[in-house]
């Protein structure tokens, strides 16, 4: 199956790193249904956007931690575009503060979001990808769900957690056609990672082998490969996207 004949459910796509993997996708030809978890102007700009770039583009407002609306939410795309041969599920927010001073509010937050989402999501999809015998689920982990980072202790563990689900995943769903990857991007620009102050973005530069900070469109075309039907013998990994920032 070619990339251009899929039909891709990007999670988190209203801006940052989702929309560029949802361009990336529409640009060669996909149809692409973009989620985030509201409406909103920059949602609206976004799916105003990809209009006039002429691309098959569809909105879906659904909170992913909320597995009701997700399980909605597939209906409604199944109903209005068809089924789903690639999901990424890449919604992620960060709530960061060291461990002891950490409320219950910001571990279960990001907790939910990050790690319930991405289930919420693979569990509305994952049976019609096993029917018809082509699926491509890719999680949008981190790094520091690799290497831990001190100040995102749930942030961490929910993209450990991923990593976790995406082997468990690809061992139930392989003999199926469907493959399950996950990515671990780096520091990439983006609105997470613009609000850091500048010293600790110098600390990180210092540490990145091809000395610059990643961009969307790099975990973009990462997250394409992995799509791509030549990729099929791939699955259950991590490649991270990171400039050589973790070796
Ligand atoms: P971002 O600019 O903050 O964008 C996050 C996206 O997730 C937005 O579209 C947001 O949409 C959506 N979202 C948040 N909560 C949601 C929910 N409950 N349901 C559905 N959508 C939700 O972040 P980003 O930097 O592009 O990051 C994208 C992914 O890459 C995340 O999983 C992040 O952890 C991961 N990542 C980023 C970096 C980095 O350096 N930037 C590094 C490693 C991994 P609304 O706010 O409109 O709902």
């Amino acid at each position: 199956m070619k990339i251009s004949e899929m039909n891709v459910l990007v999670t988190g796509a209203s801006r940052g790193i989702g929309k560029r993997i949802a361009e990336a996708f529409a640009l060669s030809g996909a149809n692409v249904v973009l989620n985030a978890s509201r409406e909103s102007d920059y949602f609206s700009e976004t799916m105003k956007e990809f209009e006039e770039r002429g691309f098959s583009v569809m909105a879906c407002a659904c909170d992913v931690s909320d597995q009701e609306a997700v399980m909605n939410m597939q209906k409604d795309i199944k109903e209005k575009f068809g089924s789903i041969h690639v999901l990424v599920n890449n919604a992620g927010i960060t709530r960061d503060m060291l461990l002891m001073r950490m409320s219950e509010e910001q571990w279960d937050s990001v907790i939910d979001i990050n790690l319930k989402g991405a289930f919420n999501c693979t569990k509305a999809f994952i049976r019609p990808m096993m029917k018809q015998g082509f699926g491509r689920i890719i999680n949008i982990s981190s790094v520091v769900g690799l290497t831990g980072n001190p100040g995102q202790v749930n942030y961490a563990a929910s993209k450990a957690g991923m990593i976790g689900m995406t082997k468990a995943v690809a061992k139930e769903t392989g003999k199926k056609g469907v493959t399950c990857n996950a990515v671990a991007p780096g520091f990439i620009e983006s609105d997470m990672t613009d609000v850091l102050p500048e010293e600790i973005k110098a600390e990180y530069l210092k540490n990145i082998a091809v000395g610059r900070f990643g961009i969307a469109e790099d975990v973009a075309h990462a997250v394409l490969f992995l799509a791509d039907e030549k990729s099929s013998f791939i699955t259950g990994q991590v490649i991270t996207v990171d400039g050589g920032m973790v070796m």
